[in-house]
């Protein structure tokens, strides 16, 4: 599959990327980085070893180049993260001089500011109102933790801060127990809003922010495991389906339900450490035809598996299918250099 078929072919390209399931994978891959930003440090981590895996294997197989490349883009990954650090180490060193807790609310100029913290059960947003260097009122405009029993506790330490007039822990260090995440997120929204107030707060820089905010997000929490939950459901529930679906021949291997009936009336059984012809049937649901067309040699065609299967499957019919996959793969290939030479 060419770029250039995009233009040339773009009802083709796009048959092209639905039916590759690499493609496929990258587009769940992209979903569920977008909805649930926390996953991308896993999810990238995922990416890398598995194209290192891959391209290892090109690179003993055909001396393929990819895998320098993409030690390339690892290394200038790596190089980005130190010059991140680096800024990121300096501008937290500055905030601590800057920092709007206790007197600091002195250096907080007049006006009302709206701050994000990441309480247990999302975002907690607030606004904070100043005014002749006080904290005059404080709304809570966002708090999806709101069911917690530790509601009251939220409204308390509320009342507290506005008798101070400034950013301070709790008077009682064991007030929230129990409810750490939610007084951390309140707190880390409290102080977003304040540092907004101060002239020339420090800021990352664009490249240090972008960095963290694409392979990072935050750290990986719950949020994440449910995230990668969802990858992993699409991709075994869903796209195993699919992609015999979208095989000629292959449907019915979504079926097998690893009865081994077939194995047992097989004179074969097992060949390369493959049940025969079960082994065959599992290997096209996930879409090692390639695989399964060198396995192929150890059938002799005797049909008994065609008989014994309750589904209907046997080993002729999903090599059949698979020899038809790698064939017509093979053509669109062929024709795609053709039209790129030309
Ligand atoms: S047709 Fe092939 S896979 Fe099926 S029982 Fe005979 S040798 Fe085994
Ligand atoms: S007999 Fe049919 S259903 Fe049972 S393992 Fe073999 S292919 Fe699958």
């Amino acid at each position: 599959m060419t770029w250039s078929r995009l233009l040339r072919d773009p009802a083709g390209f796009l048959w092209a990327a639905i039916t590759t399931r690499g493609v496929r994978l990258t587009v769940y891959l992209l979903l569920v980085a977008a909805l649930f930003p926390s996953t991308r440090f896993i999810l990238s981590l995922a990416l890398l070893v598995t194209l290192a895996v891959m391209w290892l294997q090109d690179y003993r197989r055909t001396a393929s180049r990819k895998i320098f490349y993409l030690a390339a883009a690892l290394g200038l990954i790596v190089l980005g993260y130190w010059v991140a650090r680096i800024n990121v180490i300096d501008v937290d060193r500055q905030r601590l001089a800057m920092s709007p807790w206790g007197d600091g609310i002195r250096l907080v100029a007049d006006g009302t500011y709206q701050g994000v913290g990441e309480g247990f059960r999302g975002a907690i947003k607030v606004e904070v109102h100043v005014e002749d260097h006080r904290i005059t009122a404080i709304r809570t405009l966002e708090y999806p933790d709101l069911i917690s029993v530790k509601d009251n506790l939220i409204t308390s330490f509320k009342r507290e801060l506005l008798e101070k007039g400034r950013l301070e822990k709790p008077s009682d260090p064991d007030m929230f127990r129990g409810a750490i995440r939610t007084l951390t997120g309140y707190v880390n929204a409290i102080e977003a809003a304040l540092t907004k107030g101060i002239p020339d707060y420090p800021q990352y820089s664009i490249f240090s922010r972008g960095l963290l905010d694409a392979f990072l997000g935050k750290a990986p929490d719950r949020v994440s495991l449910n995230g990668l939950a969802i990858l992993f459901a699409a991709f075994m529930v869903f796209d195993y389906a699919l992609q015999s679906m979208l095989t000629p021949g292959t449907g019915r291997s979504i079926n097998c339900y690893n009865c081994a009936t077939c194995v047992g009336v097989c004179p074969v059984k097992e060949a390369e450490g493959v049940q025969m012809p079960m082994g065959l049937v599992l290997l096209t649901r996930l879409g090692e035809y390639e695989r399964v067309t060198e396995l192929s040699k150890y059938c002799v065609g005797c049909g008994r598996c065609a008989a014994k299967c309750p589904i209907g499957n046997s080993g002729p019919l999903v090599i059949a299918a698979a020899f038809q996959a790698c064939y017509e793969a093979k053509k669109a290939k062929t024709a795609e250099e053709q039209e790129v030479s030309v």
